[in-house]
């Protein structure tokens, strides 16, 4: 009797069981409904989580950065670069756009299918030490990442199928040397100005041409080049100053032109160097670099050396950390001089000039 009773109740599991199988597999939405139901509970806690964390980008990495300490005493998380950023579902690492301000220090993620809930669906790891802010914006089809760093940074960046890493590398972790040039002037501010041409204009030509030969030079990896600026923008001189040295730079130039203190057209010509006399003596200083660059740009030239100037109560002199040198290639109210800084076989020239200068400096030991 009780055998027959545990048959039956045998069989009559095995068939409920069978039956549940059967509706699972017959009526899928079983599943999506249980499936939506988990869904709208994460759904909600994210939205609460979000409001309730009411957190800067940075202290949320730092709190995300405790929660995967907690995590990580039963399953540890590893890995080797500074940020981990997680991919959105089916988004290939390869699809993420970065772009770089260097002298703004500042870098875009555009990560595509990231909505507004992005940053806290996807917890970021890592490092926040080398980053003074950390904002997210969601946009229409995608959200963008932005970092603004305390220092001049290259990103080295991989991906694999979950996540995109980022590592933080300091211009001379990826370049033997370094070295800033800035292109007097720019935007609204047009410098001297002379017979309708503006001395930004002639600057920014001249830097135009250095940079030419430093990319024709097919070794990226021995000298790093920072520009201020390669288009007729004008940055602030805290931005310019701080390119210098935020990235560490061996070398800071400056290149501007001349103009009598009357403004008048006259017959004074030539090409000075302006340096910082309050740290001049130094060896390999401002006041040495000053020099080389005085000789090699008159000895492309064939301008007129007209000296060393002290430049210590100019803002861009006085503030770099680094050896600097001001270069006034020409005086823009002397006749032949502004015809020859017009032209572009003369700008050559001077930019030959400054690049033999920057070699010249490095083989000294700047
Ligand atoms: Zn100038």
């Amino acid at each position: 009797m009780e055998e027959k009773v545990l048959k039956r109740t045998g069989i009559f599991l095995s068939l409920i069981s069978v039956l549940i199988c059967g509706s699972i597999f017959r009526f899928p939405q079983i599943r999506s409904v249980s499936q939506l139901w988990v869904e709208a509970m994460n759904e909600y806690e994210l939205k609460t989580q979000a409001e309730q964390l009411n957190m800067t980008g940075l202290e949320l990495l730092d709190y995300n950065n405790e929660q995967a300490k907690e995590q990580a005493k039963e399953e540890p998380i590893t890995f080797d670069s500074q940020l981990r950023l997680e991919l959105p579902l089916g988004v290939s690492g390869d699809e993420l756009q970065i772009t770089q301000d260097y002298v703004t220090q500042t870098i875009d993620i555009k990560i595509p299918y990231a909505d507004s809930e992005y940053f806290y669906r996807y917890p970021m790891l890592g490092r926040s030490d080398n980053i003074d802010s950390l904002t997210y914006e969601s946009r229409e089809g995608y959200g963008v990442v932005e970092f603004v760093t305390s220092q001049v940074l290259e990103l080295e960046t991989s991906f694999d199928k979950d996540y995109f890493y980022i590592d933080f590398l300091t211009p001379h972790e990826v370049y033997d040397k370094v070295v800033v040039i800035d292109a007097g002037h720019g935007g609204n501010a047009p410098g001297a100005t002379k017979q309708g041409v503006n001395e930004k204009d002639i600057d920014l030509d001249i830097v135009l041409k250095l940079k030419e030969l430093f990319d024709a030079s097919g070794d990226d990896k021995s000298i790093g080049v920072y520009y201020t600026r390669t288009e007729d923008l004008n940055p602030s001189f805290e931005n310019r100053v701080g390119l210098a040295n935020k990235s560490g730079a061996d070398l800071f130039i400056s290149v501007h032109n001349n103009s009598t203190q009357s403004g008048k057209m006259s017959s004074i010509n030539g090409t000075q160097v302006m340096y910082d006399e309050l740290k001049g003596d130094e060896a390999l200083g401002s006041k040495g670099l000053a020099q080389i660059c005085l000789e090699e740009v008159t000895a492309q030239t064939g301008s007129s050396n007209k000296g060393l100037v002290e430049g210590n109560s100019i803002y861009i002199i006085r503030s770099s950390e680094v050896p600097v040198a001001l270069i006034e290639v020409g005086f823009m109210t002397n006749q032949t001089e502004l015809n020859n800084l017009k032209s572009e076989e003369y700008q050559k020239k001077v930019a030959q000039g400054i690049y033999n200068a920057i070699l010249r400096a490095f083989a000294e030991g700047y």
